[in-house]
């Protein structure tokens, strides 16, 4: 799987500019190797057919050679008006010398008699030697002779040295001489195999120097035997054979291949056999020319590394259009984000602007700009219902509150309620060392009211007994209904005689107040008061309580005071 993850990090503009580079890129090699394959294929054809033209030629200068100098032979050792006069004769010698000066290459001109003895020869070189053992002779006994190239043996001393400073090689010419149908003799001719040279280099040596052509020829076996002197040692070295089989112009078979000589370098390399023009210069000799291939393909070299320069150059060219086309592209959805973050970010008066640079980001645009005022309004609407709820909700616990620090029936604050004023009423008379009581309130025999009118009629009496308790104290103090039918008065600024007062006007007020149904009921009352040291609220509570219960056990309807410290 690719990981696209890198690719997603990198801005629009460098996103478009890579896509972009890459395609061209891709295209450049696609096409330049495509390119290149055809240029190297039509380069190698060309560059085929010329090493092909220069091997033929050669081959065509060749035989020609060959065919003209077995000609010679076999003319001149027919001419039996000559031979008649001696094989040694002033005018055989003559026709030697002349021959001899007609063709330079020739360089010994001989006649050898039947048994082999030389009876004349160019410059008399050899003259009264035997040549009946080589080859030359025995085979121009029978017949017109050629014979391939080897060193000379026997004229190597004689000769002039050779300008290429080289050892003699010959090539042998040679045909017998008849008299009335018998074989008196053989002429004999050695070509020198320096004809072989000036041949392939005179052929165009401007051309192939320029274009590194060189020329080859291999004999019948596949041995190299004439070789450019630059290259022959290393070749000979290396003992180059024929490195590919004879081209063929037409057909299939290209007119030259690829091949890998000795040298271990590739060349172009084309052979072209020696076509003989008799049977005599048939030698079996193969022409080869050859190219090294850097040089035969420079010109697809060349022309697929242009196509690659210009290929990068499109790259380039494709990254800045693409890059400009990006920024076009993204400077519109750039403005659109920055727009969007201050939305976002509530900024006052921010509003999505209109771009229209391209149909898409304009779709985008009018889309953003829609939404965004959509959810401005919902916005605003929802804050508004915000307000409206948490107004709701704090009245409801402002209520919910109430309720739970306040009594049901009677609507005085219940013990929840109570326990907190009680202790903020302590810890105020603690720091402020002013008095603080408290009155307890219980109503007699309530259970048998209960029993005897009915819960209801119960309830009622506690309503009436509220009522009462709150007509009869101030309005800093607090009453509340800690359970049942017992109530407590905090009396603050109040003292003890004072909280006594109180205590006894209720008892009596309510004794001398008629309860709808039930008649008159009593109460009894405790009273306790805030003691400066180590007093707390649980403690005033419980003393209170204590008169309370005194109150009840001393016969009720009563007050009692707490007992003193
Ligand atoms: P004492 O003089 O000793 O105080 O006797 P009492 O009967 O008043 O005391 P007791 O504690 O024996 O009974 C209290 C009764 O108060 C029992 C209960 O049914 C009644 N009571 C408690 N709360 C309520 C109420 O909210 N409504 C009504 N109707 N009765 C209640
Ligand atoms: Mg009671
Ligand atoms: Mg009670």
């Amino acid at each position: 799987m690719i990981n696209f993850a890198p690719f997603r990090q990198l801005g629009l503009r460098t996103q478009l500019s890579v896509v972009f580079a890459a395609l061209v890129a891709v295209l450049t090699l696609v096409l330049s190797s495509g390119l290149g394959g055809l240029l190297r294929s039509s380069v190698q054809k060309d560059a085929s057919q010329v090493l092909y033209t220069v091997a033929d030629n050669a081959s065509r200068q060749l035989s020609q050679g060959l065919f003209e100098r077995s000609r010679v032979v076999q003319v001149l050792s027919q001419a039996r008006g000559i031979w008649e006069k001696g094989l040694d004769s002033p005018e055989v010698r003559e026709l030697l010398t002349r021959n001899q000066a007609i063709d330079p290459y020739s360089l010994w001109i001989g006649v050898a008699d039947a048994g082999g003895d030389v009876k004349a020869a160019t410059q008399g070189m050899l003259e009264g030697d035997s040549v009946r053992e080589r080859p030359w002779f025995t085979a121009g006994l029978a017949d017109l002779h050629v014979g391939d190239v080897h060193p000379a043996k026997l004229l190597e001393k004689l000769l002039p040295p050779n300008v290429s400073g080289e050892p003699h090689r010959f090539v042998d010419f040679a045909a017998p001489i008849k008299m009335d149908g018998t074989t008196v003799g053989v002429l004999g001719m050695h070509g020198s195999w320096e004809w072989t040279r000036d041949v392939l280099e005179s052929l165009a040596p401007t051309v192939t120097q320029a274009s590194s052509i060189a020329l080859f020829v291999f004999d019948r076996s596949g041995a190299l035997i004439y070789s450019p002197p630059a290259y022959r040692s290393e070749l000979e070295r290396g003992k180059q054979r024929l490195p590919v089989p004879p081209s063929f112009t037409e057909g299939s078979k290209a007119p030259a291949a690829v091949t890998s000589w000795v040298d271990g370098k590739s060349y172009l390399t084309s052979a072209v056999p020696l076509q003989p023009r008799n049977q005599a210069s048939d030698l079996g000799w193969t022409i080869v020319a050859r190219q090294p291939v850097d040089v035969a393909f420079a010109d697809a070299y060349r022309a697929v590394n242009a196509t690659l320069i210009f290929g990068a150059f499109a790259a380039l060219a494709a990254i800045v259009l693409a890059w400009l086309a990006a920024r076009r592209l993204s400077e519109d959805i750039k403005t659109l984000c920055e727009a969007a973050s201050q939305v976002e970010a509530g900024k006052l008066g921010a509003t999505i602007p209109l771009v229209d640079r391209n149909r898409d980001v304009k779709q985008l645009s009018f889309a953003l700009r829609g939404m965004t005022a959509r959810l401005l309004t919902a916005n605003t609407e929802m804050e508004k219902q915000v307000r409206v709820r948490t107004a709701e909700l704090e009245a409801a616990n402002r209520a919910l509150d109430l309720q739970a620090r306040t009594d049901a029936l009677t609507g005085l604050m219940n013990r929840r309620g109570f326990n907190t004023q009680i202790e903020f009423a302590v810890a105020l008379a603690s720091r402020s060392g002013r008095s603080l009581s408290l009155v307890s309130v219980d109503v007699d025999y309530f259970k048998r009211v209960n029993d005897t009118f009915g819960h209801d009629a119960g309830d009622e009496v506690l309503r009436r007994l509220a009522q009462l308790l709150q007509q009869r104290v101030r309005a800093c103090d607090i009453i509340g209904r800690l359970g049942g039918e017992e109530f407590v008065v905090i009396l603050p600024d109040t003292d003890c005689d004072g909280a006594r007062t109180l205590a006894q006007a209720i008892v009596e007020s309510v004794a001398a107040q008629e309860m709808p149904l039930v008649g008159r009921i009593t109460v009894s009352a405790g009273v306790a008061s805030f003691r400066a040291q180590h007093d707390s609220s649980r403690a005033l509570l419980c003393r209170s309580d204590d008169a309370l219960y005194e109150a009840k056990a001393q016969g009720r309807n009563r007050v009692c005071v707490e007992t003193a410290e």
